[in-house]
């Protein structure tokens, strides 16, 4: 047994780390861990922001020749162009691509969630799975090129059920985009890409330019800058993470339903206390005049009276519009914690709904039955977060990991497609690890 000096000096690529001697449980301390990133480097990130915030598509072309010495042209290419990069790339490199898409596929297609039923005590609870409405991929690029992270991001995208996926990459330096990253784009359903990188392409999707839409959640890895930006824009618009902050309501009713009840459910979140939110959504004018009378009789002598003026004051309102088809639509865009459909098509209408913390449906539909007894938890996204951000569930106390187990035949099967990938991204080693083990 060596001791731990003379092995050092005979371990030459590694750091050594003997732990032979260690006595307790490890704990991270033990061990080498990487350092956090400077000040400087979360003041740039953070600069970067604001001036993509404030400057829109003029900032983006400007940080694109500072930081990646591009004069960029289009901001936007589309998928006419992807689809022609697909079809002038060499037939092998293609169809490795098209495999590996394949491959991710029927992996998550066989992972999709099945939604779930239940009803006892005269309560019906029903889990979908909706998908977030669009997403941001970003691909990292300025020092190689990763096709293949356009296929490990799109790809699980589109099978959720993303209706719109976008990717923002890093301009080559002539301001083009490579052919192989293009093709993936093609292959993997991608809509738009924007020949944008770093921590002003995180910038763009999460805020939007006058090119730029807006998306609802950004995913995918870069460099430091890249998940530092990422990072910053979770904590300002809660992309990525759930805000369950005051209640909120909002009621859609018509007069199928007696006016009180629409009235006292919009006191019910109201009660909770200020910054809280409330809206009565109705098509029908002299309804939405007689839920206001009756709240304000029902304020008037409630136990609770400051608490509901306080957020009635700032966010209590009351929307006319034109159909149920826009009541939903203004809904969606509200994205309130509670919905309450109380109108006799309620439940027709609920197969509409995208986004909401929770949705109740019939005339006795109260979301109070939702804070005590109804069953999904009430802890809920707020302040426009159940766009992408779900009440709590199972998935937030459990991770995902896959276990890949790779049979003797595969090398012979499906390496090639390694080979070719790894070859168009310039990841020498990536390829030899494939070769080196090839038998015949
Ligand atoms: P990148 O796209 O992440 O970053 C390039 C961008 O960084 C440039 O467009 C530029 O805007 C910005 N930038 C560079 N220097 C800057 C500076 N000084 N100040 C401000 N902005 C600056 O591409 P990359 O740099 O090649 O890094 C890719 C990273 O992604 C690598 O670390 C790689 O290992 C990682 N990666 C991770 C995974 C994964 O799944 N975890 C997969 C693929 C790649």
């Amino acid at each position: 047994v060596l001791e731990s000096q003379e092995l050092m000096q005979q371990v030459r690529t590694l750091h050594l780390v003997d732990l032979r001697h260690h006595e307790g449980p490890l704990r991270t301390s033990d061990i080498p861990r990487p350092q956090a990133p400077a000040h400087e480097t979360l003041e740039r990130v953070r600069a970067i922001i604001d001036e993509v915030r404030v400057g829109g598509d003029r900032a983006l072309r400007s940080l694109t020749l500072r930081f990646d010495g591009v004069e960029l042209g289009a901001l936007t290419i589309d998928r006419p162009m992807m689809e022609e990069a697909y079809h002038t790339l060499e037939p092998r490199l293609a169809q490795a691509l098209t495999v590996a898409h394949r491959r991710i596929q029927q992996v998550y297609e066989a992972e999709l969630p099945t939604s779930a039923r239940v009803a006892s005590d005269g309560i019906t609870v029903v889990r979908h799975n909706i998908a977030v409405a669009s997403a941001g991929c970003y691909v990292p690029g300025g020092a190689a090129r990763y096709p293949s992270t356009v296929l490990h991001t799109a790809t699980v995208a589109k099978v959720a059920g993303v209706e719109r996926v976008v990717v923002a990459t890093p301009p080559q330096s002539d301001g083009s985009v490579d052919q192989a990253t293009l093709a993936a784009c093609f292959v993997a359903g991608v809509d738009a890409l924007y020949p944008i990188g770093g921590a002003q392409a995180i910038a763009a999707l999460a805020y939007g330019t006058e090119t730029v839409v807006p998306v609802d959640t950004i995913v995918g890895p870069g460099n430091l800058y890249v998940a530092l930006a990422k990072a910053q824009v979770a904590l300002d618009t809660g992309i990525g993470s759930s805000f369950a902050g005051p209640s909120e309501v909002l009621v859609v009713a018509d007069a199928t339903v007696d006016p009180r009840y629409a009235a006292v459910d919009l006191a019910v979140q109201a009660e909770h206390g200020p910054h809280g939110l409330a809206w009565l959504v109705t098509w029908d004018e002299d309804y939405l005049l007689e839920v206001d009378a009756a709240l304000h009789e029902y304020v008037a002598s409630s136990s609770r009276l400051e608490a509901i003026r306080s957020t009635l004051i700032d966010n209590g309102f009351a929307a006319l519009v034109s159909s149920r088809e826009q009541a939903i639509e203004l809904a969606n865009l509200i994205a309130p914690e509670h919905l309450e459909l109380l109108h006799r098509d309620g439940e027709q209408d609920s197969a509409y709904v995208r986004n909401a913390g929770v949705v109740f449906v019939g005339a006795d539909a109260t979301a109070a039955f939702g804070d005590y007894v109804a069953g999904p938890s009430h802890v809920l996204p707020t302040y426009g977060t159940a766009r992408f951000a779900s009440g709590l569930g199972l998935e937030d106390f459990l991770r995902r990991q896959h276990t890949v187990i790779i049979g003797p035949t595969a090398i012979d099967e499906i390496g090639w497609a390694v080979e070719e990938i790894a070859n168009v991204e310039g990841l020498t080693a990536h390829g030899e690890s494939i070769a080196i083990r090839r038998r015949s």
